[in-house]
């Protein structure tokens, strides 16, 4: 626990009213999305400028307290959680747009601008951010850079990183760099690049320029619903390997149908489907119908069992309506939501999708599926109760499984919800000792005390040691 002369320094710096402390009032920091990882931070503290950031992480450097950036917390890797001792900077209050360039189509705003926020100003002008969360109404850009967020139209228009001209962010030691350029690419190393994903371990983003497009012209939503999931698999890998590009596709099972059915906001696909797809396409119109249709042709031929196309935009929400809804009608289950990341290569989408069922029923425990098929980006959702201890124990034993297995399918950790404290030690499966120690020789040039953000993101010996996942494999094989 920091000292007395810390807090009451803290204090000084943000004022007490954006400083909390109070247990009651940190219950809410808590967690991030991944409920059942959880630590009380020392205290909670608001800024409102780059300076006041910059004199807080000086205060922790002076006294050796560790500091995890913070937006919405809807982190699902408990990466935005504290680490023992330190303190959460929460970037809520750092939520102003700065600039709108429309002829250079890019924007200035502070890390705590929500993602859906963002696109309501810029639509008036015909002008759009493309990463898409499904979290977007909640998540802040700066979480989004924190993890290089990604979403169901990120299969065609890139993930955050592919935005990300420039950002200003503040070094572990509190002195402030830029990185990258408002006009795109310079010649200098690609620090930009470093800081999007790297879950602030290495910096904490204070402002961020980012690259807009305008909103498509024209777009098509297709619905394909298939009586197993191996057909919708099938005709995912047929619309990409025929060089199809569409602007989303995604997949839902028919255990999130179900769940929709249940939450009383039914999605209207049809019941007895065991699979649907979403494919959207965006462009110019005789483009984007050249494409629908030959994407129709490919999902017929891999069995659809109804396919359902539209074009104006309140029946493209209605085809929507589903997946919008999935994670609400999955969090209605039960008290709690485990919703996991990992990805596959898409050909063995329909391979691995039935061994994941398979671990969640002789756990016992409730799954339901929503990807970014395109992506292979696997989304295995499991509802339980955290009040179960027992329940608890086989939820984390079937993330063990799961990892495990689309590892060795050839897939790779995270496909966009990073690895903070949940992948930590899964790391030295998928990377060596020399990947893993060129990434903490890296690590501590920015942060020699590492204070930043401590026990996310790489394992330390000592912590794979003491690590709660025992008996697991911890080298790659
Ligand atoms: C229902 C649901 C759906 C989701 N869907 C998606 C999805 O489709 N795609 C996707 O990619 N994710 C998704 N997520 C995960 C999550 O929303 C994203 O990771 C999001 O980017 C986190 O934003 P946040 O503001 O909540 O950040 P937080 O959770 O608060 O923080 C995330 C990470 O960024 C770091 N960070 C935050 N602010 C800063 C800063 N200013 N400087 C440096 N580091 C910082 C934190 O330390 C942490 O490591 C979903 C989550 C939920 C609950």
């Amino acid at each position: 626990m920091p000292s007395a002369e810390f807090f009451a320094a803290l204090r000084s710096i943000i004022g007490p009213e954006r400083c909390i402390t109070d247990p009651g009032l940190l219950l809410a920091y808590e967690c991030d999305g991944i409920t059942h990882l959880r630590t009380t931070p020392s205290a909670a503290v608001l800024p409102e400028s780059r300076e006041e950031v910059q004199a807080l992480v000086r205060l922790c450097a002076t006294h050796g307290v560790p500091i995890t950036g913070r937006g919405a917390g809807t982190c699902l890797s408990g990466g935005a959680t504290a680490s023992a001792g330190g303190i959460l900077v929460v970037f809520t209050r750092m939520k102003r747009i700065l600039k709108v360039d429309a002829a250079n189509r890019l924007v200035v705003v502070e890390p705590g601008v929500v993602n859906a926020r963002l696109s309501e100003t810029l639509r008036p002008l015909g002008l759009a951010y493309m990463p898409d969360p499904s979290s977007q109404t909640a998540c802040t850009l700066g979480g989004n850079v924190g993890e290089n967020s990604g979403g169901p139209h990120c299969i065609k228009h890139g993930a955050t990183s592919a935005s990300v001209l420039a950002l200003e962010v503040v070094l572990p030691d509190g002195s402030v760099v830029n990185c990258g350029h408002a006009r795109g690419r310079t010649a200098a190393p690609d620090l930009r690049g470093l800081i999007v994903g790297s879950e602030g371990t290495l910096g904490l983003v204070t402002a961020i320029t980012l690259h807009l497009e305008r909103i498509p012209r024209h777009e098509l939503t297709l619905l394909a619903s298939y009586r197993d999931m191996r057909s919708a698999c099938e005709g995912v890998s047929a619309v990409i390997a025929a060089g199809i590009l569409p602007s989303a596709l995604e997949a839902l099972d028919d255990r999130t149908i179900a769940a929709l059915e249940a939450s009383g906001k039914p999605s209207g696909y049809p019941r007895d489907a065991a699979a649907v797809l979403l494919l959207e396409f965006d462009g110019e119109a005789s483009a984007v119908r050249a494409e629908a249709e030959a994407a129709s042709a490919l999902l017929r031929n891999a069995g659809a069992i109804t396919l359902e196309e539209a074009t104006d935009s309140e029946q493209r929400k209605r085809l929507w309506k589903g997946r919008k809804g999935a994670f609400g009608a999955m969090g209605r289950l039960a008290p709690d939501l485990y919703v996991m990341d990992t990805v596959v290569p898409r050909s063995k989408l329909a391979e691995v999708l039935p061994q994941i069922g398979r671990i969640c029923d002789q756990l016992g425990l409730r799954l339901a599926n929503v990807f970014h098929a395109g992506e292979g980006n696997l989304h295995p959702n499991i509802s339980y109760d955290g009040r179960n201890p027992d329940e608890v124990k086989r939820v984390i034993e079937a993330g063990h499984q799961i990892v495990e297995l689309c590892l060795a399918a050839g897939g790779v950790l995270s496909g966009e919800h990073g690895i903070g404290t949940e992948k930590r030690d899964y790391m030295p499966l998928m990377f060596g000792a020399d990947s893993l120690s060129a990434m903490r020789d890296l690590r501590e040039v920015f942060d020699p005390q590492t204070l930043f953000n401590p026990d996310k993101l790489l394992p330390t010996p000592r912590i794979c040691a003491e690590s709660g996942f025992p008996g697991k494999p911890r080298t790659r094989p």
